[in-house]
């Protein structure tokens, strides 16, 4: 029955009234809303959201891009031309700038789509109670009066009354800017207290540091805190990376020393070669814009949009642009083992006991199979079934069987517990009721324990059931259960036997103990779980990925180190890092080892070790930090709320996108969709094939940029007539930069990509075999210009003709280059090299058709003074083309075979390394 939404929803005393007045004003319930009310409310309160940022209006966005001082040069000569009558110059100088601010909208507005369109795909989740389940619930659809479950790492998603905490700490700074967390409890306070005194309550985008709470929605969207303020959180962050900017930079100055230059040149060219100003300052102005490479950072960040959009196809999704670029440069990937590596699909395998040793059968979450004892008959099965009965106990998670599978729901360790606990013939359910839990110790990873307490409703007192990392259990335990059941003395050295035993074969072991209370305790916090009995251990089974297997290997044949930084025990983790093939001898390093060794020391240890295990994500950041004064630049993965500072830390952050919580994710660069450890390595091999694009992309730029300059430069200090018009000039850089230039943000890339090193961080973005390409193709290019001017003279062509036959050699140079840069470290002459891509394709095929309209046409012929060019002259200029192309392969070859330049250098395939472990 949909009950009517309540009037009185939005009042602001929420945090004076106890939690069940809160709900009964609310119409709720603490079983939370059913679906079919969650539609009602969210008809009447709206969807929980804030309204995004007013868009920049496009007419301001395209208006931007006339403020550059190149642009504002340009404009300032058309004038000057249409003052003096030269209404073609002037007409040609703005069409220029008006196509290059049009470019510049449209690449923009592309770049950004492909980044908003990201927002979208992280968008958070919440877990919420409806219709009496727990669910994962899209934030959106929260509704005032649905009842929010909350952990640590959590971005609280509305605004809420607690109505059940434990141990909740809050980091409110969003709001109040209080920066240490405030503590948070159910007890309503006085009614006139500011917004940090609400310790009763949680505020829409503050973020759980600890604890647990469970609380119910008061306000949504625009009606909470945050949305009374107006700020928005949680977007995709910093459209701009180093590089980027650098190359930025680097613009504006070249923009400078070339108007500089120009203004030279012009004194030149009218003082001593006896131009008349306005020709001079044409040719000047035309220069300048042929030389500034003014697309270049739309087309970077195109190419970078492009990466991201690779990278998210393959579930890594970028949340800071410049881990593109950071992450080609990854040197060490620093993986959490459970559900990364591994598949997270736990099936629990063998219960070893006091009394004996059981074997369960059956895979999968199905409840269903036998346990067998091994040793110890029938006592080892009635030790076996209480060890299953305490996993059955200390349990968050649910089982439902839906089209004949069995899922859960919750950590899937617990969810192998409620299987093992079917096979053993325990029905949760009456267990359950027999024993209902007053209260529970969650599971942390710093204390490695989860405890619950119950109560015993056959009976007198409480009983505490304890599972954890075993060595934790043990610690905590006085005794264990004995062969006949009944209580013994601790025997640690068997158990340690016992854990080392199931660990070497790659399970993951899990200690259990319980306590019987004489009275159900006052109080249940960490410190009071002890003095416990051992009741046994259990070993899953959680096999590694396979293609995290492959992808390890390609990693290691990219030199890059992978490291497994775990939670686990030290013999687990070992086996599982021999089956990944992770090094060729496998050095292990507990947590506790590492407490031990000095900071100045810990480099050395954390370059050869490739397994850290039972770590602390203190740990995890201390390593961080000494694989980075090695100058690595590492890639961290994590999940939790207290690896945020090493996320942080990393070069880049990765966080798990089922397991994360939304901290985790938010310190993060990058977040992986699946949680698969397989999609770092896609993504490392997207970053560098990005990286690749950016610098063919300047490789192609720059030099056709110097080479058409080049050519004027040395006509007027030569006295020589110009090789071509202004106009010309700017056609031509026009034409190219919408075509040519933007190709090679597509390319796929290059073979071998992973089996080449790393490249340094600091290297410079242009190399010095670049720096030898710029000089040499600017060095060509003028020579195919003034080669095919003076051959075109010679055989008795007017100026106007030649100067058409230079345009179109600069054009078919230009996609001649194309196809060279196309692979800076192979070969072009490929069939595939050949074939080009279909960005290639169209984009060169833009080029003729603009070349023959150039041409051919007659109005185009009367506004650039261009004349037909006969067949064979074309041919001829084609075929010098191809030679120019012949002649850059030759040189590529050459340089190869003289070893001059390292990424020339041909990649080496390593062999799959061989396991081996050593601890
Ligand atoms: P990784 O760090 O690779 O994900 P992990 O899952 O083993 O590995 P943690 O989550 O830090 O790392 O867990 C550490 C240890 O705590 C586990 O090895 C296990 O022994 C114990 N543990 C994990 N989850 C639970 C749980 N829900 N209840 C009780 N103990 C747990």
């Amino acid at each position: 029955m949909v009950t009517a939404p309540p009037a009185t929803v939005a009042r602001s005393d929420w945090h004076a009234r106890p939690s069940d007045d809160v709900l009964q004003a609310l119409s709720a319930s603490a079983a939370g809303l059913s679906d079919t009310e969650v539609a009602a409310r969210l008809a009447t309160y709206g969807r929980n959201e804030l309204p995004p940022p007013r868009p920049v209006p496009a007419w301001r966005r395209f208006l931007r891009h006339f403020n550059d001082p190149l642009i504002l040069f340009l404009l300032a000569a058309a004038i000057v031309a249409l003052a003096l009558g030269h209404r073609v110059d002037a007409a040609v100088i703005a069409a220029v700038v008006t196509i290059n601010a049009i470019v510049g909208f449209v690449q923009e507005g592309r770049a950004e789509q492909a980044l908003s369109a990201l927002r979208s795909m992280l968008s958070p989740s919440a877990r919420a109670l409806r219709d009496g389940e727990r669910r994962l619930v899209a934030v959106e659809t929260l509704v005032p009066g649905d009842v929010l479950l909350l952990e640590a790492g959590d971005r609280v998603p509305a605004d809420a009354r607690l109505l059940r905490g434990r141990g909740l700490r809050v980091d409110e700074s969003v709001l109040t800017g209080e920066s240490v967390p405030v503590e948070k409890s159910v007890d309503a306070v006085a009614e006139g207290a500011d917004l940090g005194g609400r310790t009763s309550m949680l505020y829409s985008g503050t973020l759980v540091s600890a604890g647990q709470a469970t609380a119910v929605v008061v306000a949504t969207g625009t009606h909470t805190q945050i949305g009374h303020i107006g700020a928005l959180l949680g977007q995709v962050e910093m459209l701009t990376t180093p590089l980027l900017q650098q190359i930025k930079r680097f613009g504006k100055a070249f923009t400078a020393i070339a108007i500089v230059a120009a203004a030279a040149l012009f004194v030149f060219a009218v003082a001593a070669r006896g131009y008349v100003w306005l020709d001079a300052l044409m040719v000047v102005v035309a220069l300048a814009v042929g030389v500034v490479p003014e697309s270049l950072p739309a087309v970077i960040t195109i190419t970078l949009a492009i990466g991201v959009r690779r990278m998210a196809a393959r579930n890594a999704i970028v949340r800071r642009l410049p881990a593109v670029e950071t992450l080609g440069a990854t040197t060490v990937i620093c993986s959490d083992k459970t559900g990364t590596l591994t598949r997270n699909e736990m099936t629990a395998r063998g219960v070893v006991t006091a009394a004996g040793e059981v074997e369960a059968e059956g895979g999968g979450y199905a409840p269903v199979g036998a346990l067998s004892a091994r040793a110890g008959g029938d006592a080892a099965l009635a030790a076996a079934e209480r060890v299953a009965r305490i996993g059955l106990l200390c349990n968050d998670a649910r089982l439902h069987a839906s089209d004949g599978s069995w899922r859960i729901d919750g950590d899937p360790m617990e969810g192998a517990l409620l299987a093992l606990a079917g096979k053993a013939g325990l029905d949760g359910a009456s267990i359950g009721s027999m024993h209902p839990r007053l209260d529970e110790v969650p599971f942390d990873a710093a204390h490695r324990f989860m405890a619950t307490l119950h109560a015993e409703i056959e009976g007198e007192g409480a009983l505490v059931c304890v599972k954890g990392a075993p060595e934790q259990v043990l610690a905590l335990s006085a005794w264990q259960a004995g062969h006949g059941m009944g209580e013994e003395a601790l025997d640690p050295a068997f158990w340690r036997r016992a854990i080392d035993a199931s660990g070497a074969e790659g399970q993951r072991v899990l200690g259990f103990a319980w306590r019987k209370l004489e009275r159900v305790p006052e109080r249940f916090e960490l410190p009071d779980v002890g003095g416990l009995v051992f009741a046994g251990i259990v070993g899953f089974i959680d096999p590694p990925r396979d293609e995290a297997i492959r992808a390890v290997a390609d990693c290691r044949s990219a030199g890059i180190a992978v490291k497994m930084i775990t939670g686990d025990h030290a013999a687990t983790a070992a086996a599982i890092a021999g089956q990944l093939r992770l090094a060729d001898e496998v050095r292990v390093v507990t947590g506790q080892e590492l407490e031990g060794v000095a900071d100045a020391d810990l480099p050395t240890l954390a370059e050869s070790a490739s397994v850290f295990a039972r770590t602390t994500p203190e740990h995890k950041l201390r390593i961080v930090r000494a694989l980075q004064s090695r100058g690595h630049t590492v890639a961290m993965t994590g999940d939790g709320v207290n690896d945020a500072p090493s996320l942080k830390q990393a070069d880049i952050g990765i966080a798990m996108g089922h397991k994360g919580t939304e901290a985790a994710k938010e310190a993060s660069e990058m977040v992986l969709a699946d949680d698969n450890f397989a999609s770092i390595d896609a993504a490392v091999y997207e970053g560098r094939a990005v990286y690749d694009n950016i610098r063919k992309v300047i490789a192609w730029t720059l030099p056709t940029n110097g080479g058409e300059a080049l050519a004027v430069v040395l006509a007027i200090l030569f006295g020589l007539v110009l090789p071509m018009t202004p106009p010309q000039i700017l056609w031509i850089n026009m034409v190219l930069t919408v075509t040519l230039g933007l190709a090679l943000a597509f390319e796929p890339p290059e073979q071998g990509v992973m089996a080449r090193p790393p490249r340094r961080r600091d290297a410079a973005l242009v190399s010095p075999f670049m720096l030898w390409r710029i000089v040499l193709v600017s060095l060509l290019f003028s020579a195919g210009a003034f080669g095919i001017f003076a051959w075109a003279q010679a055989r008795g062509h007017d100026v106007e003709t030649a100067r058409t036959m230079v345009v179109n050699m600069f054009c078919v140079m230009e996609i001649f280059y194309l196809f060279s840069v196309r692979y800076l470290h192979g070969t072009s002459f490929s069939l595939q090299g050949l074939r080009g891509t279909p960005a290639v394709l169209w984009a060169i095929a833009a080029v003729v058709l603009a070349q023959l309209a150039f041409t051919y046409l007659p109005w185009m012929q009367a506004i650039f003074d261009s004349r037909p060019v006969p067949l064979f002259e074309g041919i001829v200029i084609v075929l010098a083309g191809m030679a120019m192309m012949l002649v850059l392969e030759v040189e590529k070859w050459l340089l190869r075979k003289m070893g001059l330049f390292d990424e020339l250098k041909p990649a080496t395939e390593k062999s799959a390394p061989s396991p081996g472990v050593t601890i």
